[in-house]
């Protein structure tokens, strides 16, 4: 028990180590919207893409090859890595590879060098025009002033370019799941067909077989440059606007309780912003059961791409009752600890919120705002990290057939060992196990001191905390809606 109780020092709790304390967190939520979705539905294709991408990559070789305008336009963004255009003129679209352009200048070749740029952009492919002539609703393809014997071929593949470039409309579907939101690495699981097989057949299809996280990043770094007021697409107004809005509404609803708050953050001095929210109700039974409050905060609720943080006890009924919210431009310690500390002065200060336990995931930021709103308290609050949060990142970090043992040994240090010796036992035959040194230390730096905050075998002086483990994703769910 004491022994839980000194953990305010700054040691890595086991999860915080993990590669980010957001992107756990959003694992779990994100991942259940996206593993459903169907590839086929986000990036539209017209039937048989494979084949069209390849007849009109070589379209050359197709004398009288026709196509209707609608579907050349449908199918131009999926060939946009190979071809660029420029304008029509007089009833003619010019295209040319965009592989075959020819650097000039020496300063030009000297530039790009300097830019790291590969000789095989440079490729110098003989297909320099290429003329879609529109007729009737169709078009057919030329080169320009020569004979169709003498037509060239492009000096490279369609895979090469799709290795080169990913095509726009893999691009423009991309950008649609980014805008929302998404995690990178589980936008380019759900398009690789990590959970639907079929997705990564219909992307290979469209072009998108050497699709990477790099990709997604820039993307995702692309939308940033335009959207820098962090605004969320099809938001309109600035934040304070919005906060206006809002703290006008809460104005009329007596039964709120409510503060804009600012907080300076440690890390950066930059300044942080949050809005605390609290129905009067609630924070009654915060105070009667507060004893353990768990809490989590939950991404895009709103189109400013805020945090919700949501403070959660569970009554004697064995609900889970949201009680006090707050909203926060960023997820770091000093705004969280600002926001409990209102939280805590509606409740009337330590006489009210009697918290003993907090429970969160393992976001490092939760860890230390709890720290620092409760630092003054006569009995210090125990940090308790959800099992589930727990056991994803133990997965993450210790994947693969050969570490298969050491998880089974860390998951019965979790659950199963009832005293503190045995489970420091399951946790040294986990480090046993492995045959890397590198993951012995892992295990040993950030398990293996730590059990207070993870080791369900420390949790069994209070039924409460033996029952409520992880926090209610029905809670999450119903937040996430709201
Ligand atoms: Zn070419």
């Amino acid at each position: 028990m004491s022994a839980s109780l000194s953990r305010t020092d700054l040691s890595p709790s086991p999860l915080s180590q993990s590669s980010s304390s957001s992107s756990s967190r959003s694992s779990h939520l994100k991942r259940s919207p996206l593993d459903k979705r169907q590839l086929t539905n986000i990036l539209p294709a017209p039937a048989d893409i494979e084949n069209l991408r390849n007849k009109y990559f070589d379209i050359l070789r197709y004398l009288d090859a026709r196509v209707s305008i609608t579907l050349w336009h449908q199918l131009e963004p999926f060939l946009e890595n190979v071809y660029s255009k420029t304008q029509p003129r007089n009833g003619r679209i010019y295209y040319h590879c965009r592989w075959s352009k020819e650097h000039k200048s020496e300063l030009a070749i000297r530039d790009r060098k300097r830019l790291g740029a590969s000789q095989k952009t440079a490729l110098h492919c003989p297909v320099t025009s290429l003329v879609a002539v529109i007729e009737e609703g169709y078009i057919r393809f030329e080169f320009p002033k020569k004979k169709p014997e003498e037509w060239p071929e492009h000096n490279h593949s369609l895979d090469w370019c799709d290795r080169q470039k990913i095509n726009k409309a893999v691009r423009d579907a991309l950008f649609q799941e980014v805008v929302k939101g998404y995690e990178v690495a589980s936008i380019l699981k759900m398009f690789t067909g990590e959970w639907q097989k079929d997705n990564r057949i219909h992307l290979e299809r469209c072009g998108g077989k050497h699709l990477s996280l790099k990709h997604i990043h820039n993307v995702g770094r692309d939308f940033r440059k335009q959207n820098k007021s962090k605004k969320r697409y099809g938001n309109q107004e600035e934040w304070e606007q919005q906060l206006a809005t809002a703290l006008r509404f809460l104005q009329q609803e007596e039964s709120w309780f409510y503060r804009q708050i600012s907080a300076i953050r440690n890390l950066d001095s930059e300044q942080s912003n949050a809005l605390v929210f609290a129905e009067r109700d609630r924070i009654k039974t915060l105070c009667r059961r507060g004893y353990l409050t768990l809490m989590d905060s939950t991404h895009c609720t709103n189109k400013l791409g805020w945090f919700l943080f949501t403070l959660v006890v569970r009554d004697e009924q064995g609900s889970y009752i949201p009680c006090a919210h707050f909203l926060t431009d960023n997820e770091d310690g000093d705004i969280i600890a600002a926001a409990l500390k209102v939280v805590k002065e509606w409740t009337g200060g330590t006489a009210g919120w009697r918290l003993r336990w907090m429970l969160t995931d393992d976001s490092a930021a939760e860890q230390r705002g709890v720290r620092l709103a409760f630092d003054n308290e006569d009995e210090c609050v125990g940090h308790l990290l959800c099992t589930k949060h727990s056991g994803n990142t133990l997965d993450r970090n210790l994947s693969g057939p050969n570490k298969k043992e050491a998880r089974k040994h860390m998951y019965t240090a979790m659950y199963t060992r009832k005293t503190r010796i045995g489970c420091q036992d399951s946790v040294q035959q986990a480090i046993d196990s492995l045959p890397s040194e590198k993951d012995k230390a892992y295990l040993r730096n950030n398990w293996y001191n730590s059990l207070d905050s993870w080791a369900m075998c420390v949790r069994s002086h209070s039924c409460i905390l033996l029952q409520v483990s992880i926090f209610p994703f029905l809670v999450e769910a119903e937040i996430s809606k709201v």
